[in-house]
């Protein structure tokens, strides 16, 4: 049993991003989360800092709880992390 991300173009890979879109729509709009893996459980963080752009303003402590809890109940849609890449990545899980 071992979480992974895979891109179909870069292979292995350490991190994914996770657009917020999917579960605060517009107030998320913009927003992205860098995932990793830690102890088979997705660790997230703000891409941006928390303090500028999309994210001023926010509830940034709330709502990167409730992104854990949307990815933890299992999603499909991330991105593969590497600069120049866009690809959707595989959230391995076996
Ligand atoms: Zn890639």
């Amino acid at each position: 049993m071992a979480k992974r991300f895979e891109c179909p173009e870069c292979g292995p890979i350490e991190t994914a991003l996770f657009d917020g879109y999917p579960l605060g729509g517009r107030q998320l709009e913009g927003v992205m989360f860098r995932g990793k893996i830690v102890n088979d459980k997705i660790e997230l963080e703000y891409v941006d800092n928390p303090n500028t752009g999309y994210l001023k303003g926010l509830n940034t402590e709330y709502w990167l709880k409730e992104m854990k809890k949307f990815i933890s109940k299992g999603t499909d849609m991330a991105q593969c992390s590497n600069n120049n890449c866009v690809e959707d990545i595989d959230i391995i899980d076996d």
